[in-house]
């Protein structure tokens, strides 16, 4: 079992109070699990401590490794709410239970999906820490998927693929990214594994060699052009990755030329273009190959100079170009910029929830497009969903509010004009989301569903209590609107409607109900509350 000391170690620049959280997590964490084992049959404890481990290496905050020691403790195990407050405040016990929710929810056909993304969005938009805890969860509990009953495997795997790593790779945290791929293809697809093991070798023992080679000759080229500190590897695509390219390029494999890439990690931007420069002399680029995401970084953040050049000793080469700084950014993206490394300890209360905010309103574009990512599907399990029908309405509409938005942002300061800050997630009695602007009341709500049920509306539940239809609704809240077939629009609802919409709705019911009515209005809201006013 990973100690505390092993956690603690990972820690740079951890204060006294940290290590005393990490400590008393532990301790606590331990106990909670006291007796409970893995399906592979050892202590339960062994998950959360490598969970905690894995984020400290990641440079995540200390209330981040504590949730993460704590993750399992209220859902599997003895833990309480109430305790694990009173223990570790109120932060610890937001990001435990954040992941505790999401756990809960199991995917399970298109409507269970919509669920599980959806509660994804709410939770990650209050704080991104929470996704980045299940991120280290699954990938951990990855690693141990042959300890799992074989009919949920492939499960847990497909989930992994679909909805997991394309979330890791929009955060830009590459390496695990391609460790929850490369985890889940095995089991999502056994046989095409195999065949890309054995491309991967194939291709590796073919250039090993000449790839050394054409190494040193870098190597030697720099030195005598005076690049200082330079780093060099020789990187090797992950087989998840190499499997969707032999499908882009139907099983053609001479069509590949990057199955082994080198790279080179350099102090500076201008080294980056100096090596490049090098590269450029030493060998004969390939027209059209040649990236700079430095000038033009990916859009989760990627940075790096990419080229692919022709050498004489390992034939076609793809050579990655970059400062220490960017391969840290590839390797643990948002995560970089989020450690306590990096904020430091001046860093203001309620820093990592104004870091997530642009960074889920990009999150998005890529959930809706990860259904298009094919995976294989035997015979043997059917496709509960129509084709089509797995992306909910209120996801593309979220969307396209992005696409209004997109390029308008300043990474942090962008709070204000944020989407999601003017948004609610409030859930219909069946699960179902709608998001609606901030302040948004049970009428509102009534209307973004139907017409008539608004027009009947007699009284409105949230989260099962009784409230009237002036209340102000809260991410999370599960509204219920009660309804009478003789129940009517009355003027006063107009003063309960926030939205454009459901006032719209009401002027027409108003007109229709009670033609004669003299509160009927062709002015907007605010004209008549200034009205109201005067009349006191
Ligand atoms: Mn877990």
């Amino acid at each position: 079992m990973t100690t505390v000391k092993e956690i603690l170690a990972q820690m740079s620049n951890s204060t006294p109070e940290d290590t005393a959280l990490i400590e008393k997590a532990y301790a606590f964490g331990l106990k909670a699990h006291e007796g409970h084992t893995r399906y592979s049959g050892e202590p339960y404890f062994i998950h959360p401590t490598a969970v905690a481990k894995y984020l400290a290496e990641f440079g995540m905050d200390a209330p981040t490794i504590a949730a993460a020691l704590l993750h399992d403790a209220i859902e599997d195990a003895k833990a309480t709410p109430e305790e694990v407050e009173k223990e570790f405040g109120k932060e610890v016990l937001f990001l435990v239970e954040g992941v505790t929710k999401l756990g809960k929810h199991k995917y399970q056909g298109g409507e269970r999906h919509a669920e599980s993304l959806r509660r994804l969005l709410v939770a990650t938009s209050a704080d991104v820490r929470v996704l980045i805890i299940k991120l280290a969860d699954r990938y951990h509990n990855m690693t141990t998927i042959e300890h799992v009953p074989e009919h949920k495997r492939r499960r847990i795997a497909i989930e992994t693929l679909e909805i997991y790593a394309p979330i890791a790779d929009r955060l830009g945290i590459g390496r695990l990214k391609r460790e929850l791929e490369d985890l889940s293809f095995p089991v999502v697809d056994p046989d095409a594994y195999q065949h890309a093991v054995e491309v991967s070798k194939l291709k590796s023992k073919e250039t090993e060699q000449g790839l050394l080679r054409v190494q040193k000759d870098l190597r030697h080229a720099l030195v005598r052009k005076k690049i200082q500190d330079f780093s060099t590897s020789i990187r090797t695509k992950g087989l998840w990755s190499l499997h969707q390219k032999l499908k882009r390029k139907n099983d053609d494999i001479t069509q590949i030329h990057d199955i082994a890439a080198l790279r080179v990690i350099v102090p500076t931007v201008d080294d980056c273009y100096s090596v490049l420069g090098i590269i450029h002399s030493l060998w004969k680029p390939l027209p059209g190959e040649f990236k700079d995401y430095i000038a033009f970084p990916k859009p989760n953040g990627y940075q790096s100079l990419h080229t692919t050049v022709l050498t004489a000793d390992a034939g076609i080469v793809e050579m990655q170009v970059r400062t220490q700084e960017m391969h840290a950014r590839a390797q643990f993206g948002i995560a970089s910029h989020m450690s306590y490394k990096q904020l430091g300890k001046a860093a203001p209360k309620g820093a990592f929830q104004r870091l997530s905010f642009p960074w889920i309103r990009d999150l998005v574009p890529t959930l809706l497009n990860f259904r298009k990512a094919a995976v294989p599907a035997p015979a043997s399990v059917p496709h509960k969903q129509k084709p089509g029908s797995d992306i909910p309405r209120w996801l593309t509409e979220l969307a396209d509010a992005h696409a209004a938005v997109a390029g308008t942002q300043d990474f942090v300061d962008g709070l204000k004009s944020d989407f999601f800050s003017h948004r609610v997630f409030v859930f219909t009695p069946t699960g179902d989301v709608i998001d609606l602007p901030v302040q948004s009341t049970p009428a509102d709500f009534a209307y973004a569903i139907h017409s008539d049920l608004g027009n009947h509306m007699n009284g409105a539940k949230v989260n099962g209590k009784l409230v009237s239809f002036d209340t102000a609704l809260r991410n999370g809240d599960v509204v219920e609107i009660l309804t009478r077939e003789s129940a009517h629009p009355t003027a006063k609802w107009l003063e309960y409607a926030k939205t454009s919409m459901a006032k719209r709705h009401i002027r027409n019911a108003l007109e229709q109900f009670a033609p004669k009515a003299p509160v009927v209005e062709e002015k907007p809201a605010k004209k008549k509350r200034a009205s109201k006013k005067r009349l006191k």
